[in-house]
């Protein structure tokens, strides 16, 4: 098809996700290709991937690499069945996964997104106390604001009110705990008081209510969805500590932040912490396939084994489970992250933006600069030293990130927050282009603000 059949196709069949159609009718953008970190459309117009091609890609469009490892493996077999039958590359990426992930993780579920492998963590800590026979352990706590997916028990635990509030009646109860959020605290802007603070309000629910709670499901030290929001430093650890004495599992969600998003393999090393389950999807794979996982214990793998007739099976799985071309080409990732020492690099250019994303305090409507690793959050506000937002239907951030992309860069906002969330492999020259780009934009949308 031509670019203007393709244009006006997309307008007649494709329903977007995450996206009001007549703003896609209104400024539609069609990718063609990709290399490196530069994606194009099909006018021959090239982007940077600001956003890593919504926080999955890590190594950059055709890394050879990647591309050679699912052409060798599409010469062997596609995609055959985990149900009952293992495959080749399915085993070796388990390998792979439980010798880089925290050392109780013994165990790998496979599944095909991150919300899939938040479903599972849900349904495996809820069936391993009925298998265990702690049958009114039935309940999940989740912090507000917290983002794991779009299925129904994802959304379950989830708490972003924009998204999550009409289907209320849909949902499953949460028990909802507050997240030390830091920036706009009614307590103050002390970080150890607001962790204390927000430790102390899950001890009180844990206390009254541990003997029905079968598990805890976090965002790993930073919520993204919500608006790129840091834990202050301890909090996560004091979550699991919790965990621990009131015998609560541990499920941590580390989708967004997993293979050196955050400067660490693992956002949870950070702090040392050790889940029970944990859940990994995005960069598994560099961003080409999708593949996802939940990891857990050997504990809790031991309570769903036995003989058949025990009926402790734990029933679940999905048409593309471990798809051989996924692992092959999420093992091919893996070894790049060895070759390249890439989680390393990942934390030297986060140093890096983390020094050039400072100068953005210069704009008056920038309120908030939030960061771990390669995971940015930029907060437009109405006023500085109020940090009054915008109104809701102005809009500022979705209109910069318009203005980013008419100059070569794409990105998607969360609210009035930029997102700027760069492949692993961006050079420091490319992460200091798109910084400027960044800034240019936010000068044009926000000059004719009061
Ligand atoms: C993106 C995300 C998910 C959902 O992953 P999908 O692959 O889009 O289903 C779950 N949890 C977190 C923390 C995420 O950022």
């Amino acid at each position: 098809m031509n670019p203007q059949a393709l244009l006006e196709s997309s307008k007649r069949h494709l329903w977007l996700p995450f996206t009001q159609m007549t703003d896609y009718e209104r400024d539609p953008l069609i990718i063609e290709s990709g290399e490196g970190i530069v994606l194009k459309d099909i006018y021959g117009n090239e982007y940077l991937d600001g956003y890593s091609s919504l926080w999955l890609n890590v190594h950059g469009h055709q890394k050879k690499e990647i591309d050679e490892a699912i052409k060798k493996q599409l010469d062997k077999i596609a995609h055959s069945t985990l149900l009952g039958a293992a495959n080749v590359p399915a085993i070796e990426l388990a390998d792979k996964l439980i010798e880089i992930a925290p050392n109780n993780l013994q165990r790998v579920f496979y599944s095909d997104s991150g919300a899939t492998s938040v479903e599972i963590a849900i349904k495996m800590a809820y069936q391993y106390w009925q298998n265990k026979g702690q049958t009114k352990k039935c309940k999940f706590v989740s912090l507000s604001n917290g983002y794991h997916g779009d299925t129904v028990g994802a959304i379950s635990i989830g708490a972003i009110d924009l998204f999550h509030r009409i289907y209320g009646a849909l949902m499953f109860e949460s028990i909802k705990a507050p997240f030390p959020i830091t920036y706009r605290n009614p307590i103050g802007s002390n970080e150890d008081t607001i962790r204390d603070e927000a430790i102390s309000a899950l001890r009180r629910i844990f206390e009254e209510q541990h003997e029905e709670i079968a598990a805890i499901t976090v965002e790993s030290m930073i919520q993204g969805a919500s608006g790129m929001h840091v834990m202050p430093k301890g909090y996560l650890k004091g979550i699991e500590k919790l965990c621990r004495e009131f015998n609560i599992l541990l499920i941590v969600d580390e989708v967004a932040t997993g293979f050196g998003r955050t400067g660490k393999m693992f956002a949870v090393e950070h702090e040392g912490v050790q889940p029970d389950l944990m859940t990994i999807a995005k960069g598994i794979t560099g961003g080409y396939l999708p593949i996802a996982a939940t990891l857990t214990t050997e504990d809790v793998y031991n309570e769903f084994y036995g003989e058949y007739e025990e009926l402790k099976t734990f029933f679940h799985g999905h048409s593309y489970t471990g798809n051989q071309l996924g692992c092959a080409a999420a093992l091919a990732n893996l070894k790049i992250y060895d070759e390249e020492n890439l989680v390393e690099q990942a934390a030297k250019k986060a140093r890096l933006i983390e020094s050039e994303l400072k100068s953005l305090t210069e704009f008056k409507h920038v309120g908030d600069i939030r960061q771990l690793g390669l995971m940015c959050g930029i907060e437009l506000v109405k006023d500085q030293d109020t940090k009054e937002a915008f109104p809701f239907e102005e809009r500022v951030a979705y209109k910069t990130t318009l203005e980013m992309r008419k100059q070569g860069m794409l990105t998607r906002p969360l609210g009035d927050i930029i997102v700027f969330m760069p492949p692993l492999a961006s050079t420091d020259e490319q992460l200091l282009t798109m910084i400027e780009i960044m800034k240019k934009a936010i000068e044009v949308t926000t000059m004719d603000k009061m």
